[in-house]
């Protein structure tokens, strides 16, 4: 069998989301578990829908997420230039090549001439194909004379190429993930395959490109299923071997109604870009999930299982181990709902298998650039708060008595909770505390429940009573082990101060 080669070929046309880096990463992923390469090409034909930035934020996200592709347009290789704006004069011999074999053709007729035709067509309640039935009545190489035609070309009247799909034939598209699809070609009409401006169009550029990059399975998204049957038809008409499909399902919105869209992202408080954007225009940003605080391998896995899953309850691979396991039949022929709690539910795994000492350092960078100044022991904050938490930065909005006195309490549970004698249990504990000579959460506990008995109190009154006067809400890892965080001293501080507060607060 000839060397794997799949490619990613995005058009640059603003930022890849979340759909478009899964594309890339199911092409990594298919071509290294069989050990083949993996392309990135460029394909800017439509110069109209090009923006600036487009193609570095594509290599910046693949980079981010951990992998990388073998050849491209930040890295050269054997079959470049890998940008389609840069390989002009190939596309311009192939099409001359099908028009000289008589399977494309010139299309002179103007953007007027085709809009009269489509309106003509609407009074008529139906729609202006280009196609077999009406190609003989328009302004083209086979409708014309061949010396007609060489004037217009001698004139040098702008002109299209378009392909001349022959009707009647069966196209059937063999798709990994779907199967066999088939198409009648009579239901298609002849493309344009060379526009007026000198540039091929998608469809000429893309099969020329996979067939001189020798590329043996062609992987993306549903969308350009519709395309395929062309795509085999040219193919065809070079004589060419035609690459194997599989087109991925699309991703869908939350509600699993729609494609997904960066409406949903804003609409939805979630990101659907990998890595910020910023519109050069509008100034527009678009959140990214590296600036939200995702971590790139737990991105990463979001996406790999966004439409494919291995067939086993297993949720949590990295990339080496979904190189081993992915297997494009094993993709889903249906779209692939995207759901942003549980994206937020992977970075939560993955944050809390991280080493503590790496959590310590990241939550000493966030204090920091809040500039919260601590002699906490972040080791134990870590420790206590990674489960609780899907992001490090959440570490302090839902922990912030860690750092400092709390200076609000949650008014819904002081209403609910905070009893007549709440001050007084409190104030009972300070004693009890003061005696605790070295400050452990196991010794505080024992001195806390020792009082509890002898006093005959209710442990949740005291509970939540200590607990909002040392941390100001209502949850949160273990009192105790938040107190020797803090410290004695600190911790008898807010017994002392707090209850008061508290009280004013009640009335
Ligand atoms: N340039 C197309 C895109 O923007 C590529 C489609 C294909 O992979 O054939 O998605």
């Amino acid at each position: 069998m000839s060397k794997i080669r799949v490619r990613y070929a995005p058009s640059p046309t603003g930022p890849q989301h979340v759909g478009g880096i899964r594309t890339a990463l199911y092409n990594y992923l298919f071509a290294k578990k069989l050990g083949g390469d993996v392309i990135l090409r460029i394909e800017d034909t439509d110069q109209s829908r090009f923006v600036e930035g487009a193609e570095e934020y594509i290599i910046e996200s693949v980079n981010w997420c951990g992998f990388d592709f073998d050849e491209g347009v930040h890295k050269g290789g054997a079959y470049g230039p890998y940008k389609q704006s840069e390989r002009k004069g190939i596309y311009i011999k192939y099409s001359q090549q099908l028009i000289n074999e008589g399977k494309a053709y010139y299309a002179f007729d103007t953007p007027e001439e085709l809009k009269a035709k489509r309106i003509e067509a609407e009074v008529e309640k139906s729609t202006f194909k280009y196609d077999y039935l009406t190609r003989g009545g328009m302004r083209n190489s086979i409708a014309l004379s061949a010396d007609e035609t060489q004037k217009l070309l001698d004139d040098k009247v702008p002109y299209t190429v378009r392909f001349k799909m022959e009707p009647e034939q069966n196209i059937v598209v063999d798709d990994m993930i779907r199967g066999k699809v088939s198409f009648d070609s009579s239901e298609l009409d002849d493309k344009i395959i060379f526009k007026s401006d000198g540039m091929p169009t998608y469809h000429l550029a893309n099969i020329v490109d996979d067939h001189l990059m020798k590329i043996s399975h062609v992987i993306r998204g549903e969308e350009w299923l519709p395309s395929s049957p062309l795509h085999i038809a040219l193919y065809q008409s070079f004589g060419w071997d035609v690459p194997k499909f599989a087109h991925l399902p699309l991703l869908l919105k939350p509600t699993g109604k729609g494609k997904l869209s960066k409406r949903d992202g804003d609409a939805g408080g979630f990101p659907v870009f990998p890595i910020e954007w910023k519109d050069a225009e509008t100034g527009d940003v678009s959140k990214g999930y590296r600036e939200e605080g995702y971590y790139p391998d737990s991105f990463l896995n979001i996406i790999a299982l966004l439409g494919w899953n291995p067939g086993t309850e297993e949720e949590i691979f990295n990339l080496k181990e979904l190189v081993e396991v992915f297997d494009i039949k094993k993709v889903g022929k249906s779209g692939a709902k995207f759901d942003p709690d549980k994206a937020r539910w992977f970075n939560q795994k993955y944050l809390s298998q991280m080493p503590i000492e790496e959590i310590a350092e990241e939550i000493k960078l966030d204090l920091e650039k809040r500039e919260i100044i601590t002699s906490v022991d972040l080791f134990a904050v870590a420790a206590q708060m990674k489960e609780r938490v899907a992001f490090v930065k959440d570490i302090y909005s839902s922990a912030k008595y860690f750092f400092e006195t709390p200076k609000e309490f949650d008014a819904k549970i002081v209403k609910k909770k905070w009893k007549d004698q709440s001050s007084e249990i409190v104030k009972g504990l300070i004693h009890v505390f003061e005696s605790v000579k070295e400050f452990k959460a196991d010794l505080i506990e024992d001195g806390f429940k020792k009082y509890l008995n002898e006093k005959e109190l209710s442990f949740g009154t005291a509970m939540i009573s200590l607990r909002l006067s040392i941390t100001g809400i209502g949850g949160g890892p273990s009192l105790f082990n938040i107190a020797e965080i803090i410290g004695k001293q600190e911790t008898l501080k807010r017994m002392r101060e707090n209850p008061k507060r508290i009280n004013d607060l009640k009335d």
